[in-house]
């Protein structure tokens, strides 16, 4: 079964689940997000040779990133009601089994299973209850531990292994998604084709792109 992240829908009667209510990323606008995509991506990925703390994202890794800082979720439940199977890391767990205020060991058997295909030495852990996830809240329409929800639903639905895909994935059943991808691809013809546009070839103007998708990453 084709695998379906979560998002980033948050329970309760607050507003919706843009990025702004997901946990304190900075907001950026999606002309600026288009912008800051162009330099980016503007010269060869080799240049990162020239700083070596950045991370050595492709083209395609940069417009997925974007697509998610312009993401809205639009909280109709589909991630959340349908993902299967929902991976967590152990780190993941013993946030949720403090926030549950439960020992690890007994968050670990009452809410994960180990996923078929672990390694021995790396088991890959699931919640036990999907279809829908234990923790979604149907009233709000939301997730109920949303400040320690899983990593694999914190990065639904653009993010994910950087480098592993050559093509930017809209998942068509997130309408937030297909949305998000409309608003990127209006935003980035505006800003081309807007009279004071003219593609970079400064390396530094590339890196301080690069750099500011590093650190908007690093706020998720
Ligand atoms: S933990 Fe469950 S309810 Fe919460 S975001 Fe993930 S899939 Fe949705
Ligand atoms: S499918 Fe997309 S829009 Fe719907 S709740 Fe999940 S992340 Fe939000």
């Amino acid at each position: 079964m084709h695998e379906v992240g979560r998002g980033h829908i948050q329970a309760g009667p607050g507003p919706g689940s843009s990025r702004s209510a997901s946990g304190g990323r900075g907001v950026s606008t999606p002309l600026e997000t288009a912008g800051r995509l162009l330099q980016a991506t503007a010269l060869p990925g080799d240049i990162r040779l020239a700083d070596p703390t950045l991370p050595g994202f492709t083209a395609v890794d940069y417009h997925r990133i974007a697509c998610h800082l312009i993401f809205r979720c639009r909280r109709c439940g589909t991630c959340c009601t349908t993902g299967d199977p929902i991976k967590l890391r152990q780190e993941d767990l013993v946030q949720i089994a403090r926030h549950l205020k439960i020992p690890v060991n007994r968050a670990a058997r009452k809410l994960t299973v180990t996923l078929p295909g672990s390694g021995q030495n790396k088991p890959v852990l699931g919640f036990k209850k999907v279809r829908p996830c234990k923790f979604y809240d149907p009233v709000a329409r939301g997730c109920k531990i949303y400040s320690v929800r899983p990593w694999s639903c914190r990065i639904f639905p653009f993010l994910g292994i950087y480098g592993s895909e050559d093509q930017v994935l809209v998942h068509r059943s997130c309408p937030g998604s297909v949305e998000a991808m409309e608003v990127l691809t209006a935003a980035l013809e505006e800003v081309r084709s807007s009279p004071d546009y003219a593609p970079t070839t400064d390396p530094q103007v590339v890196m301080a792109a690069r750099r500011w998708f590093n650190d908007q990453l690093g706020s998720l």
